[in-house]
Order: C-alpha cells, then sequence, then structure tokens
C-alpha cells in the first residue's frame, strides 16, 4: 500500500495565489479544472519533482514536453551558467546563433534556412505570415482539434467541449476559444477534421486558388493523442503539391522527441515549412521556424526582443549535444515501451475499457476506448471522469500525470525504477477504481 501524499501547503498557497494571480497559476493549464488547487512545485531533479509540502513525484509531464533530458542536466546547466557570465541578452547576433542555424539545417529535413521566436505561438504565427506572404493567397487550411498557439487565428475550433459544437464533419462549424479573440479572424481560416484525405481534397478542389498551406500537427497530440493512419501525412503531402499548397508541419511537441528531425524524419514526410519549440532547448523558452529558402526569404518581418536569446541558443546547443549521443533515443522509447506493456499487462484479463499506447517518449493513456481513435470527434468517446480517477490516485501516491488529459512523456532521465514504482502504483489505483 502506497503512502498517500498529503497537499497542505498548496492548497494555502492557492488561497493565497487568487488574490493577486489571474487563476492563481502562471497558465490555465497549471491547474486541471477538476481539482480544488493545483500542486505548486519548489524543484524538480532527473525525472522528479518536488512540490512545496515536501513531496515526491515521477514526473510524466516534463514541463509539458521540453524536459527530454529530465530536470536539472548537467550539461544544460553547465552551458547555460557559463553564458550568463558571457551576457544574457543582447541585441545584436552571436557567433553561437550561426552555429545552431548551421547545425538545425543539417538536422531538420525542410530546413534551407531557419528563424528564431521564442515560443510555439510565435513560431506558427510566422509561418502563417511566410506561406502568405509567398503565395500572395490569405486561407490556410487547419484540422480540428489541433492547437497551434494563442493567436486569434491559432484558437480556432481547439478543444471544443461537445460533439454538438461541432456541426457537421464534411463542413465543421469553426468555434472561437476565448473571450476577446475577434470573430474576423474566423475569416481566412478554413477548419477540417483531421485523418480525412477524401475531404480534405474535396475542399482544395473547390477553393485552392485561394489557399496558402495546410497546417497540421504530424501526430495530433493536443487532445487524447491521435496518431496519423498509414499513408495519411504521404497524402497531405502529394495533394498539397500537386496543387501548388504548402504544407506546414507544427512540430512544436514532435520536434526532436521523435527524432531530431522530428516527424518529418521520422515518417519521411517533408513539409514546406515547419516550426519547432518545447524540447530544442531542453526546457528553456525557444523556437524555430524552419523552411525551403524561398519561402524562408518571402519578406514576412522577423523582430522579437528575445529571438536568438544567447541563454537559450546555449541551452539548445547543449540539448542537441546530448540527444545526439549514442542510444539516448532508443533508451527513451524503450523504457516507455516496458510502461506502456506493463499496463496493457496489467489490464489484459480485466474488465477494464483502457486504451495505452505511444511513440518514442511519449505515451498515451485513455479510458473507455479499447483502440485507437483517428480524429476530434472520436476523443468524445474518452471517459475523461475516469482519468481524472486514475490521475489523482497517481498523484496522491506519487507519480504526476497531465492534468487534463492522458498525453505523457518520459525522458532521457527516467530510469528503469521509475518504471517499475509507476507500474506497482498504477495497479494499486486500478484495484481501487475498478476492482470491488
Ligand atoms: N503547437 C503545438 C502543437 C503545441 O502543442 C503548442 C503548445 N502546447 C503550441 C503550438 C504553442 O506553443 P507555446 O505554448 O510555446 O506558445
Amino acid at each position: 500500500m502506497s503512502k498517500i501524499l498529503k497537499t497542505n501547503k498548496s492548497k494555502e498557497l492557492f488561497d493565497r495565489a487568487q488574490n493577486s494571480i489571474l487563476g492563481g497559476v502562471a497558465s490555465s493549464l497549471h491547474k486541471s479544472p477538476y481539482d480544488e488547487y493545483p500542486i505548486y512545485i519548489e524543484r524538480g531533479k532527473g525525472s522528479k519533482i518536488y512540490d512545496v509540502d515536501g513531496n515526491e513525484y515521477i514526473d510524466y509531464t516534463m514541463g509539458f514536453a521540453p524536459m527530454i533530458l529530465g530536470y536539472c542536466p548537467p550539461a544544460i546547466g553547465d552551458a547555460v551558467k557559463k553564458q550568463i557570465d558571457k551576457g544574457s541578452q543582447f541585441a545584436f547576433p552571436t557567433e553561437s546563433l550561426i552555429g545552431i542555424s548551421e547545425k538545425i539545417t543539417k538536422i531538420i529535413p525542410c530546413a534551407d534556412m531557419v528563424t528564431f521566436p521564442t515560443t510555439g505561438t510565435e513560431a506558427n504565427m510566422w509561418a502563417f505570415r511566410a506561406v502568405r506572404a509567398f503565395t500572395g493567397k490569405d486561407k490556410i487550411i487547419k484540422f480540428e482539434g489541433h492547437y497551434h498557439g494563442r493567436s486569434d487565428e491559432q484558437m480556432i475550433s481547439f478543444a471544443q467541449e461537445s460533439l454538438k459544437m461541432m456541426g457537421p464533419r464534411n463542413k465543421p462549424w469553426k468555434t472561437l476559444g476565448s473571450a476577446g479573440q475577434l470573430e474576423k479572424a474566423l475569416e481566412n481560416i478554413i477548419v477540417l477534421p483531421w485523418n480525412d484525405l477524401e475531404i480534405l481534397k474535396t475542399t482544395i478542389k473547390r477553393q485552392k486558388h485561394e489557399i496558402a498551406a495546410v497546417i497540421t500537427e504530424p501526430i495530433m497530440l493536443n487532445c487524447e493523442p491521435v496518431f496519423p493512419k498509414p499513408g495519411y501525412l504521404e497524402g497531405l503531402r502529394k495533394i498539397t503539391e500537386e496543387n501548388e499548397i504548402l504544407l506546414i508541419f507544427d512540430e512544436i511537441i514532435t520536434g526532436f522527441r521523435l527524432s531530431l528531425g522530428g516527424a518529418q524524419e521520422y515518417y519521411h514526410v517533408t513539409p514546406d515549412i515547419c516550426s519547432f519549440g518545447k524540447a530544442v532547448a531542453g526546457g528553456f523558452q525557444f523556437a524555430a521556424v524552419a523552411g525551403k529558402r524561398e519561402i524562408m526569404e518571402s519578406g514576412a518581418h522577423f523582430g522579437g526582443t528575445f529571438n536568438g536569446n544567447p541563454i537559450a541558443l546555449a541551452a539548445c546547443r547543449a540539448t542537441i549535444g546530448e540527444l545526439e549521443k549514442p542510444g539516448v533515443y532508443e533508451y527513451m522509447a524503450k523504457l516507455t515501451q516496458k510502461l506502456i506493456d506493463g499496463i496493457n499487462e496489467m489490464t489484459k484479463n480485466q474488465n477494464i475499457t483502457l486504451y495505452c499506447d505511444g511513440i518514442e517518449s511519449i505515451w498515451q493513456i485513455a479510458f473507455g476506448i479499447k483502440e485507437k481513435i483517428t480524429d476530434y470527434r472520436d476523443n468524445f468517446k474518452v471517459n475523461k471522469m475516469d482519468y481524472q480517477r486514475f490521475r489523482k490516485g497517481c498523484l496522491e501516491r506519487g507519480v504526476m500525470l497531465h492534468p487534463s488529459r492522458g498525453r505523457l512523456y518520459a525522458s532521457a532521465a527516467h530510469t528503469d525504477d521509475d518504471v517499475d514504482k509507476t507500474l506497482l502504483i498504477v495497479e494499486e489505483v486500478f484495484g481501487k477504481m475498478f476492482m470491488h
């Protein structure tokens, strides 16, 4: 029987925080809507995070993906400390900027050139500008449930709360995601269901003269993860190419996670332009847009105070150095698979409806389904309340999972021991949830 952790101080801090911080947290995702209060974290080391009450958690949120090497990896710490002593920010370029750019253009298949904003949101906003500037066309196809950031155009048709809000599948309704979001932003975004080449073909046939680009997450990771059907990404590439429409891969999560070259290297499908973020600097704020020279040079403005920040560059170089070491990806994938296999083994002959799967160091757990789902609409089949019961049970026993959906990450710092402990805890939680 595992220890049930106490989190009284987090509760006190949340009471205090709400007076001065919007929502009591820095990002709406830092507190699950199902929780009374969030867990306030004091520090992290390796695969673990430690909260203000002194509790230790084996973590599978990994800072929402950036911490691919775990918390406080020495190589990144050393590189960053060295740069801090030289200056943390300049109004001028540094030589390290060129080194990283040369490296990234070698690593990422579609990259002739690169530019470095700070966040994924900015990276995709820049990609939108570049494809419009290059093609002279305004409309962009995005898919239901895909998340590309927080701008007015990016937050369209993301995280709808019910199937009723989505309209007919072959011509989905476009939905807004935030108070204050301009309705006008809907004008140039076409929304389609993902994993469906027929609807894409029909739409492109009708509107190709006004469509600049299609943007996609190569794996739909911002709901219960959905994998591309076999041949889907290849089909996307073929249809866009044949119709002179550009293809943008949003690799903010898949970049450096599936492989150093991202999903485009992993699946052997090369987009025209892509965005990378999160894991690229192992926990520091950094993003990249990379693509074909003529698109990158289309005249889209590329300012930003913290663009190419030297600390982020140092962290990025150190992250690449660590990920290039032989066996790192294989290690993460093997460990993740051990976790998935362990969970599936546990539920094999039990009356538990659950789907657990993964790819490289990304894994998912979804209740209420037995098989892969194929688009955002299927996501409503998932039993979210069971996930919340599961997450809470794990949290109380020292395993930290994503606050609202079963999309999880391992890192190079996770160990066999972490996985073994996690599996014991998962078994105990399943026992509480399902075996009466
Ligand atoms: N694209 C994808 C696929 C993402 O997952 C995210 C963030 N979750 C973004 C873009 C936006 O990135 P950021 O939060 O760094 O602005």
